[in-house]
């Protein structure tokens, strides 16, 4: 499963970051996952907790934050929502829109305790 390996990962970029900062446990994480990244946020939280066990942020929360799937529409000329599913324009349903906002995938914030 695409979600565990990415869960993992981002578990152990989080551990890393709060030894750093000498921090002993982790309340909570904040990420960023945009409707373009390919992830499913119900999936990264279902392995949340298994991915967590026996580590720093073992009964921690996550806290996922949506970001919008943006683009150039260069048939609206202005930047327009995304249809995540068809990757079209969600106002003309053009397909020549570039994509500028939400393939994003990333730790945006550590809570320590
Ligand atoms: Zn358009």
């Amino acid at each position: 499963m695409h979600e565990l390996a990415i869960t993992q990962e981002l578990v152990s970029l989080a551990q890393s970051q709060a030894l750093t900062h000498g921090a002993r446990h982790i309340s909570s994480i904040t990420i960023e996952v945009g409707t373009l990244s390919g992830v499913i946020a119900d999936s990264m939280a279902f392995c949340y907790d298994s991915c967590t066990k026996g580590t720093i942020l073992e009964g921690s929360t996550l806290k996922i934050v949506p970001i919008a799937a943006l683009g150039w529409c260069p048939d609206c000329e202005q930047q327009r929502e995304m249809n995540s599913a068809s990757l079209a324009c969600i106002e003309c349903g053009g397909f020549f829109i570039k994509p500028e906002q939400g393939t994003e995938l990333r730790l945006v914030e550590l809570e320590t305790d």
